[in-house]
């Protein structure tokens, strides 16, 4: 290429009338919204041109925020422990490919099965009620005798 431009001064083309630049999200082709930059590979946000009035108008449903239990990475039910709790981006594909490398990123479908500790009914023991007592009238003190 360059022996071709060789002797030819660089110059700069001017872009053309009716053309817009649009920042896109590379999985859905839609407008991004804040999940797209959050997807785990990286921002997947980039400018792409447009034949102006051609440019996407919808956002991007592709990417999806779901919380998970943090452990195994499955959906958080009203099991998951709350501490366990984590927000994170994944794509939404109709057809996820276990073999395709993104398949990694896309929506998970599995239900965290974390089970809730059993509760145990431990039985309450009947107390034994207590008999009252007739009171004990008190004796009286005896004075002490004076040994001589
Ligand atoms: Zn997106």
């Amino acid at each position: 290429m360059e022996k071709a431009h060789e002797g030819y001064e660089v110059k700069d083309i001017d872009q053309p009338a009716g053309i817009v630049k649009v920042a896109v999200c590379k999985d859905s082709g839609k407008l991004p919204t804040a999940l797209c930059a959050r997807d785990p590979r990286g921002n997947r946000v980039y400018e792409e041109l447009f034949i102006e009035g051609t440019q996407p108008t919808g956002l991007c449903e592709n990417h999806v925020l779901v919380q998970v239990n943090r452990i195994n990475g499955k959906l958080k039910t009203d099991n998951t422990p709350p501490g366990l709790v984590e927000d994170r981006v994944y794509v939404k594909k109709a057809i996820a490919n276990p073999l395709a490398k993104d398949f990694q990123y896309t929506l998970i479908t599995a239900t965290d099965d974390t089970a809730v500790a059993p509760t145990v009914d431990i039985p309450v023991t009947p107390t034994i009620p207590i008999t009252p007592t007739t009171p004990t009238t008190p004796t009286t003190p005896t004075t002490p005798t004076k040994k001589t």
